[in-house]
């Protein structure tokens, strides 16, 4: 069973205020040429991409997002979702972009000199896709397998952010000071929101919150508080020297809530990482949003809308974060913070 191909206008379950809501509506009309098939477009059916295919000029008179097309044979919509996500953020400033993906992973490093190809020209944005894919799979082919068969945003996450850690940790006893030494890592770029059972988050917790809980959180009990017969639990205490310029957080709880920026005290500078993007899952298929640099956010599925992204709102228009964790029938599985530049 393929993934099933969602209604064009499933996407707009959660609605924008005023006068949004009509340049939105426009934002779907504009597209009703949309291909809706299952199977991959051919050459020459593919609708234009502002990126360009290969042997065409390169036009891109307004910042249009770029989408990857699915593969139909060799399911793709996890690195659809994901890529078109980290290539339009690497679109906006690409000398930068370029520089923290070759920074942060060695695939993920691929994927900057790829998509530079692109821009020259000598691939399509699929081949980009397909090449960094390929060596997934090579080195992890039961996680990141061929056919119709699909990987999860997490495996996806890890590989092309593996462990760079950020933040140092000490932890203490509040109650007698007792501390055990040892310095603990705390930070990593691509981490699960798991929420810790035993602490009492507020209704619709936000990524911020679960963060400060995470650096602050200690390892266990104090052994020396122990000896006397007293349970205090030890606290981290977490200095940051740098924070990752590029965060995904898979997530699996349906009340958490994104912040627009998260904020960490590095050396007490705020640093500040702004949402750039979500990914939905459901049906055995992923999609995404897009955040760009103005706000505005961009609606990309492989499928319907191939390698365009649609317009949406600036999510700030949007009253209730809490409805980003839902994007027609799909739910939110992974957020993708950048530092801002
Ligand atoms: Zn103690």
């Amino acid at each position: 069973m393929g993934p099933r191909v969602p209604e064009p206008i499933s996407y707009s379950e959660w609605r924008p205020s005023g006068a949004s809501i009509s340049k939105r509506k426009n934002a779907i009309l504009e597209n009703t040429e949309t291909p809706t098939k299952r199977q991959k477009l051919n050459a020459s059916e593919q609708v234009p991409s502002t990126i360009g295919t290969v042997g065409q000029p390169f036009v891109n008179p307004r910042i249009v997002p770029v989408g990857f097309v699915w593969d139909s044979v060799d399911y793709s919509c996890g690195y659809d979702a994901t890529f078109t996500i980290l290539a339009n953020l690497w679109l906006e400033n690409r000398a930068r972009w370029s520089a923290n993906f070759t920074f942060l992973g060695t695939n993920l490093g691929s994927l900057g000199v790829n998509l530079q190809r692109v821009i020259d020209r000598s691939f399509s944005l699929e081949q980009a896709r397909d090449i960094i894919r390929r060596k997934m799979h090579s080195t992890h082919p039961a996680l990141f397998p061929y056919g119709p068969n699909g990987t999860s945003i997490d495996r996806i996450a890890d590989n092309l952010l593996p462990s760079h850690h950020y933040g140092n940790g000490r932890q203490h006893c509040p109650l007698c000071g007792f501390s055990d030494g040892k310095t603990y890592s705390i930070l990593e770029s691509a981490m699960s929101v798991t929420l810790d059972p035993s602490i009492e988050y507020p209704q619709g917790v936000t990524i911020q919150e679960w963060l400060n809980s995470v650096v602050s959180r200690g390892r266990g009990w104090c052994q020396r508080c122990r000896l006397r017969g007293v349970r205090s639990k030890l606290v981290m205490r977490t200095k940051f020297d740098s924070v990752s310029p590029l965060m995904i957080f898979s997530i699996d709880h349906a009340r958490l809530k994104f912040n627009e920026y998260i904020i960490f005290d590095c050396n007490n500078l705020p640093v500040r990482l702004r949402l750039r993007g979500i990914i939905y899952g459901g049906q055995a298929h992923f999609t995404s949003r897009f955040v760009d640099k103005e706000g505005v956010m961009w609606f990309h599925d492989g499928i319907t809308t191939a390698s365009r992204c649609l317009e949406e709102v600036g999510y700030r228009s949007i009253l209730d974060l809490l409805s980003l964790q839902r994007c027609g029938d799909k739910h939110a599985v992974a957020v993708v913070y950048a530092k801002e530049y």
